[in-house]
């Protein structure tokens, strides 16, 4: 079964609004076994409209649209679809019902046009809207089916997964749904990953692995389409540890968004707790732990020693260190990670001392050159990095590396305990 998503709206296509709404329905209906190989954008034009209909369904059972159901002149969309379809549309008094209620219930007057939003094509299944007025609505007719739904996601969002997807997988299940499984990867680009693997990436069908690079990091993900998600993991499976005998030092996790989210949920399963000390990255690698929701049972603290005076005086790191090996030295990120540590009293202390750039690289410390620390009871161990790329966006493209780094090193240290 294959589906086709429309968006309408001109907003859309002036970049004013970003298309969430099509990013939604594509997952939605890959988790139902529907696939999408095209998506269009139009705006609020009839003519353009139709022929993205005609378009379609040439190569499509199904297509979905949002936006364009509202009450203004320009929401054109029922009117475009129901004429593709050589359909008239007729008053659906419950539909007025509901909008009348809906502006009772939100204490405003209805205004006439609003009428038009109850005027449905004949013999369609209606979507009601609980949480605005534009009803959505599905027209089927010679094996062709056209699913429409409002614009604003707050509307539609509950509208598909409550009204719609259980409507499709009622009349198109069978054939099996999807299911993935990510593998996180550190330190491997999504080109070397693609080479390696290119085989297995042309020519698996189920399951198919596909790579998706992120910044700092990338993934593999490994689709299967079965009936259930255990028979799905039996196929899924087998292609995930044949990767990982290959990658054995680059896989972080599996089925995490991103490395700082692995420390943050890695970390409290084992009940470990972490702190930072950074020169470069000014407390970036704290900040992105931040990000994620339950950090802070995870996260004791950090401190940004961004001068030699901080790293001295409040981290403990020795002048003769400072004056001798200089700030950016492994010698320095080891006494800032300790000094964090004795300080916090986490399990694990991270530290990041380098030369972000574009300024203050010499030949001996070039832009680019970072040293990160991972200490702790279990040990203790410094990395060497040399990100500079030569280009005008260095100095952001090396901090968010070098706290991707810390966490991943976390993550290694997480391992030695229990
Ligand atoms: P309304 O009754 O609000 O007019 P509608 O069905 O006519 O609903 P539109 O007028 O096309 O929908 O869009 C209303 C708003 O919904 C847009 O201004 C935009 O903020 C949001 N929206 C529309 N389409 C999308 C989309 N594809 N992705 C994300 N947001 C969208
Ligand atoms: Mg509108």
């Amino acid at each position: 079964m294959k589906a086709e998503i429309i968006c309408v709206g001109t907003e859309l296509l002036l970049g004013d609004v970003v298309n969430t709404n099509a990013a939604f329905i594509a997952k939605g209906l890959a988790a139902i076994g529907i696939n999408v190989y095209h998506q269009a954008v139009v705006g609020d034009n009839p003519k353009r409209l139709e022929k993205c209909l005609t378009d379609a369904f040439a190569e499509n059972d199904i297509v979905i649209t949002t936006g364009g159901l509202g009450p203004t002149y320009d929401d054109l969309t029922k009117e475009t679809v129901a004429a593709h379809f050589g359909k008239k549309l007729v008053l659906d008094e419950k539909s007025l019902e509901q909008i009348k209620s809906f502006y009772d219930r939100t204490k405003r007057v209805m205004t006439d046009n609003n009428i038009k939003q109850a005027m449905m094509p004949e013999g369609c299944t209606i979507l009601y809207n609980p949480n605005g007025t534009a009803p959505g609505c599905i027209i089927e007719e010679g094996g062709k089916v056209a699913v429409m739904m409002p614009g604003p996601p707050r509307e539609m969002l509950p509208m598909f997964e409550h009204q719609v997807s259980p409507w499709l997988e009622e009349k198109f299940g069978g054939e099996g749904k999807l299911f993935s499984k990510t593998i996180n990867f550190f330190g491997v680009g999504e080109s070397a990953l693609e080479a390696r693997l290119h085989d297995m990436i042309v020519e698996m069908t189920n399951p198919t692995v596909a790579p998706y690079a992120k910044p700092c990091e990338c993934q593999l993900r490994v689709t299967a389409r079965a009936e259930d998600e255990q028979s799905a993991m039996a196929l899924i499976n087998p292609v995930v540890e044949q990767i990982a005998e290959i990658y054995p030092d680059n896989i972080y996790g599996y089925n995490y968004q991103t490395i700082n989210e692995a420390v943050v949920d890695v970390f409290t399963k084992k009940r470990l707790t972490l702190c930072t000390a950074e020169s470069l990255t000014g407390g970036l690698i704290a900040q992105k732990l931040v990000e994620i929701s339950g950090a802070s049972a995870v996260l004791k603290g950090g401190i940004i020693s961004y001068t030699n005076e901080v790293k001295h005086g409040v981290l403990g790191v020795s002048q003769q260190i400072l004056d001798e090996k200089g700030a950016v030295s492994p010698e320095c990120a080891l006494e800032m990670a300790r000094g964090a540590r004795k300080l916090t009293g986490a399990d694990i202390a991270l530290s990041a001392t380098g030369v972000a750039g574009p300024t203050g690289g010499t030949e001996q410390t070039p832009v680019g050159r970072v040293y990160i620390a991972a200490v702790s009871e279990k040990g203790e161990v410094v990395k060497e990095l040399n990100l500079s790329r030569g280009r005008a966006d260095d100095r952001e493209m090396i901090r968010n590396y070098s706290a991707s780094h810390a966490h991943n090193m976390a993550l290694k240290m997480a391992k030695l305990f229990e």
